[in-house]
């Protein structure tokens, strides 16, 4: 894949990058390894510093970063904003927080004499330099949710970005440096994906962590799993999103629309499957679609826009086989199921309902990235538990419910990393974040993800 920022709304090539060769790579992975030796002794309040300067910067250039991710993804403009926000907070959350989060752990002292111990203690210190591995669709976040945290442990890190993001892949690396992070704390390496496993194996790449498809996770957890190299993945997801009859139906229905086609229907925590009690499904159906298909779909960068363009045109030709696929099969296409008319250039795809999903469908079992809901009607509790868990994902899921007994079923019942009630699943720095089953391992965001690249040393005093 070439490394270029195409403009998806209308398939134009804007800009082409060389990727770097074989000397470019050793040069950062060198200043990478030189960078560690001394930002490894840097105290918690220094590295915070630096953070919260890049948040400020952050938030000075808001407009124009924001402007490069919507012209190099088609995310709209307020969407991209409001990423570029986040992020800034997550920065300074993280300088908040991190001394805290990373504290020494201390056992009763009744623990450390029985070990032998006058006293005793658990020190987190930083791995070392970390890949990151990341997608294009929330092209800043992605990356903030692992630098942020990464960076105030003390590791180094490396950045090999989505082929199709790259001024956002090189912006981020400016705002650190401009922060006043040193050299060779945090690099843009601008690779295709083939030349990963040689840098992954290098002595000096202590870890990786990536987000992105299951193929890509595979292929980067092989090489590391040889190279006994710790990773955290975060793969794709078809979350469900239950609605139960004691359900606001108002709610669930605005928010539904909201949790599918944010980022043009691009998320790995977008909610894609819609698991309806019978006692509410025709309502539910109805008031949905009507929603679905009132959305604005057009130009990203205009205000009024709902959905912007799919990234890529693969991204769309994948979409519509899905879709296909299950409306050969018997699947009703409620609204969309096809191209809009009228935007003939660019990648753009109407915001879709599908109803009549049956396990034979690509769709039942396969992530639509995309702006496209399937719909399922159950008899029963147990019936919605079954055909949420009914998936290869695990990555976050959603429940519309008041009955305070129905959500405890859940919580012990729902195979996936999160349960979010009467709304939809977002990511906060305070809320750890990650899946199960084959949307990854791992956690990111709040102590678990801080500690994920630590080593965790056990200190004993005699
Ligand atoms: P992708 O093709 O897997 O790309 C993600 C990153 O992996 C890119 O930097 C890509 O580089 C690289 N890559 C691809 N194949 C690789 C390989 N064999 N070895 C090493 N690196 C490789 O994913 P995508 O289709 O762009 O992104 C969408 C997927 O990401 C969806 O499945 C979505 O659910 C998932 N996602 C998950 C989360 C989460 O937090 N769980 C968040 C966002 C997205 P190139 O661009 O150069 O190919």
């Amino acid at each position: 894949m070439a490394i270029a920022t195409v403009d998806p709304a209308t398939g134009e090539t804007l800009k082409t990058f060389d990727a770097l060769d074989a000397d470019a790579i050793e040069a950062r992975l060198a200043r990478a390894e030189e960078a560690f030796r001394s930002y490894r002794t840097t105290t918690f309040a220094e590295r915070g510093e630096l953070l919260r300067n890049a948040a400020g910067l952050l938030e000075a250039g808001q407009d124009g970063i924001a402007r490069t991710m919507t012209t190099e993804m088609g995310k709209p403009l307020a969407a991209a904003r409001a990423e570029a926000a986040k992020c800034a907070k997550t920065m300074r959350w993280y300088a908040d927080h991190a001394a805290e989060l990373l504290a020494d752990e201390v056992p009763d002292a009744g623990d450390a004499k029985d070990a032998g111990a006058s006293r005793a203690c658990v020190r987190y210190r930083p791995l070392g330099t970390v890949l990151a591995v990341m997608p294009w669709n929330f092209p800043l976040w992605q990356v903030v949710r692992f630098a942020a945290p990464a960076l105030m442990a003390g590791n180094t890190c490396l950045l090999k970005h989505a082929s199709n993001v790259p001024q956002t892949a090189l912006y981020i690396e400016d705002l650190l440096r401009r922060a006043g992070f040193p050299e060779g704390c945090f690099q843009t390496l601008l690779v295709g994906s083939g030349a990963i496993e040689d840098i992954l194996r290098d002595r000096r790449v202590a870890a990786a962590t990536l987000t992105g498809s299951e193929p890509a996770g595979r292929s980067v957890a092989s090489v590391a799993g040889d190279e006994i190299k710790k990773t955290v993945l975060e793969l794709g997801g078809s979350d469900p999103y239950i609605v139960l009859p004691s359900a606001d139906l108002d709610a669930a229905v605005r928010t539904a629309v909201t949790a599918r086609v944010q980022n043009n229907g691009q998320s790995c925590i977008a909610a894609k499957r819609f698991i309806v009690h019978t006692d509410v499904y025709d309502e539910f159906a109805v008031r949905f679609t009507e929603r679905m298909a009132a959305l604005t779909v057009g130009d990203p960068m205009e205000e009024s826009t709902d959905v912007g363009p799919l990234a890529s045109e693969q991204g769309r030709f994948d979409l519509e086989e899905l879709v296909d696929d299950a409306v050969n099969r018997g699947a009703a296409a409620l609204c969309g199921g096809k191209r809009p008319e009228k935007l003939t250039a660019g990648w753009f795809y109407e915001p879709t309902v599908l109803a009549g999903i049956t396990p034979e469908m690509r769709i039942h079992q396969e992530e639509a990235f995309g702006p496209v809901a399937t719909l399922y009607r159950v008899n029963s509790l147990d019936e919605a538990i079954d055909t949420a868990n009914d998936t290869p994902f695990g990555l976050s899921s959603n429940a519309w419910t008041r009955d305070e007994d129905e959500q405890e079923r859940l919580v012990r019942d729902i195979e996936a990393g999160g349960l979010f009630f009467n709304g939809m699943t977002a990511s906060h720095p305070a809320l750890p974040f990650g899946g199960v089953k084959r949307s990854g391992y791992g956690r990111e965001l709040a102590g678990h993800g801080i500690r994920e690249f630590c080593n965790a040393t056990t200190v004993w005093y005699g």
